[in-house]
């Protein structure tokens, strides 16, 4: 038999396979300010969406506020509308035509609203301009970051953290007036009184704005977002995203201004890096399509830049298809393709949506009324061989002037309601009222019958609404 002996050297644990960290360390991102044609366009956005933002809240209609989503009320103050959580249909048709504007428009041309209206891109633009006059551009920032504190140190810090402290809580207040009367929350602000909710949700909408665009960044878009993890899904070679053009930029590298690529075996990109300067998470769009691009175009505003200063066409980064950079089209036939079959059905689903919205608004009914036979109280037989069923009559007045409204009762022959027949109900108000209703016995009709409840404005009787509820007739 052939056998082994155990070794009783001390066995060595092989040493651990090197690992990658989970995490890696965040290497601060300095943008460099960049101008242009798409820094126009992100500029107008960031005017446009921050006036309507801040100034809606000011505005009047009708002597209230005109946009304001009354929480405790529960009504959505929207201009001439008034909205009531029974209207939750009109809610659910804009959060699809939303979505379907998101599909329509990233399917066409990419990352449009990361790159231009997306909040975190609007506010991180506010917070940089502010950090850019404040602190100075990408090289006096990073000089700055690397000094030792001073006192100069410490008040350029102490004013830019101040400025964004300020915005944020500015911002906070402003989204807080949308749920809260701005009056009252002015009120507050005088008397230094904020409700616990109010104060909590300034601090919190004020905290996360300074958090996002002050701090975090670009790692609120490269890790947060979901959308930029589902966004390829809308992409087909197609759609129109920024492009580095890989044939006529390679092989890179520098040269003197002027000097034809060609004469030194090189392509149009002098290898200058401005385009990775300006970019606000930090890529390079000559590494291809990546993820944490968010189409914001700030490096095709560089680029043309440099190429002007070379003498050479612009557009070696720009707006363009993966079809079209590897067929070579041209702008013809990019646009030609923006008419593909998920761009039209997307197209078409939005139009409908948005005449069915348009349709519902212009059509909505200026009152409301809802019925409840009263089912602790039974039908009874009253004098005069009548039977009395009562019920709980509610009646919403949509408009926002006080309206009164008449009402009575059809189904039954010799039906008829007790009492006043007429309910004033203040403006946007809602009132009940509890209705004894009779009709003579009919031993044909045991049991339940249908009958109907017609309401409308006195003032204009045409918008009569019936609603259906039954009387009860007594064995
Ligand atoms: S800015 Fe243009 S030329 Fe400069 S590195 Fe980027 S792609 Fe090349
Ligand atoms: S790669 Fe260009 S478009 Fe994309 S985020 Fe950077 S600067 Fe903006």
């Amino acid at each position: 038999m052939n056998s082994t002996a155990p070794s009783t050297q001390p066995v060595t644990p092989p040493p651990p396979p090197e690992q990658d960290s989970l995490y890696a360390v965040r290497q601060k991102v300095y943008v460099r300010a960049v101008t242009g044609l798409f820094a126009n366009w992100r500029w107008a956005l960031v005017w446009i969406t921050q006036i309507l933002f801040y100034g809606l809240p000011w505005l009047s209609w009708n002597g209230r506020q005109a946009v304001l989503l009354h929480l405790v009320e529960r009504k959505f103050y929207i201009f001439g509308w008034v909205f009531w959580p029974q209207d939750v249909f009109f809610l659910a048709i804009l959060l699809i035509i939303s979505a379907y504007s998101l599909f329509f428009f990233t399917a066409i041309a990419g990352r449009l609203w990361c790159g231009y209206a997306c909040p975190q891109t609007v506010y991180t633009e506010i917070f940089m301009w502010v950090e850019q006059k404040i602190e100075g551009d990408r090289n006096k920032r990073m000089k700055l970051d690397k000094s030792p504190m001073s006192p100069r140190k410490f008040a350029i810090k102490a004013a830019k953290y101040g400025s964004w402290a300020a915005i944020s809580i500015w911002t906070g207040f402003t989204f807080v007036s949308y749920f809260s009367p701005l009056s009252d929350l002015l009120r507050s602000v005088q008397t230094l009184s904020f409700g616990p909710w109010e104060l909590f949700w300034i601090l919190f909408y004020g905290g996360f704005t300074y958090l996002f665009a002050g701090v975090m960044r670009e790692q609120v878009c490269k890790y947060m977002c979901p959308y930029a993890r589902f966004q390829s899904v809308m992409f087909d070679p197609d759609t129109l995203v920024i492009t580095y053009d890989e044939a006529r930029g390679e092989p890179r590298g520098a040269r003197k201004k002027g000097v034809e690529p060609k004469s030194v075996s090189k392509g149009d990109c002098v290898d200058c890096g401005i385009c990775v300067q300006v970019c606000p998470t930090g890529i390079d769009i000559r590494d291809g399509l990546q993820y944490e691009c968010i189409g914001c175009a700030a490096c095709i505003d560089a680029c043309d830049q440099v190429m002007d200063k070379m003498e050479y066409p612009r557009g070696l980064i720009r707006y363009s298809t993966e079809n079209a950079i590897k067929k070579g089209w041209g702008t013809k036939e990019v646009v030609a393709h923006v008419f593909r079959p998920r761009t039209l059905i997307y197209g078409f689903v939005l139009v409908v949506l948005s005449l069915a919205f348009v349709w519902g608004l212009a059509s909505r009914e200026p009152l409301r009324v809802d019925v409840m036979r009263d089912r602790s109280s039974l039908a009874r037989e009253v004098e005069g061989g009548m039977i009395e069923n009562v019920y709980e009559l509610q009646i919403m007045n949509m408009t926002e002037q006080p309206r009164t409204f008449v009402f009575g009762a059809r189904g039954i022959d010799g039906i008829a309601i007790e009492g006043d027949k007429r309910l004033q109900v203040d403006a946007a108000g809602m009132r009940s009222v509890t209705l004894k209703v009779r009709a003579p016995y009919d031993p044909d009709k045991v049991g339940a019958t249908e009958v109907f409840f017609e309401v409308y404005p006195e003032d204009k009787p045409s918008l009569k609404l019936s609603e259906k509820t039954t009387f009860l007739f007594p064995r």
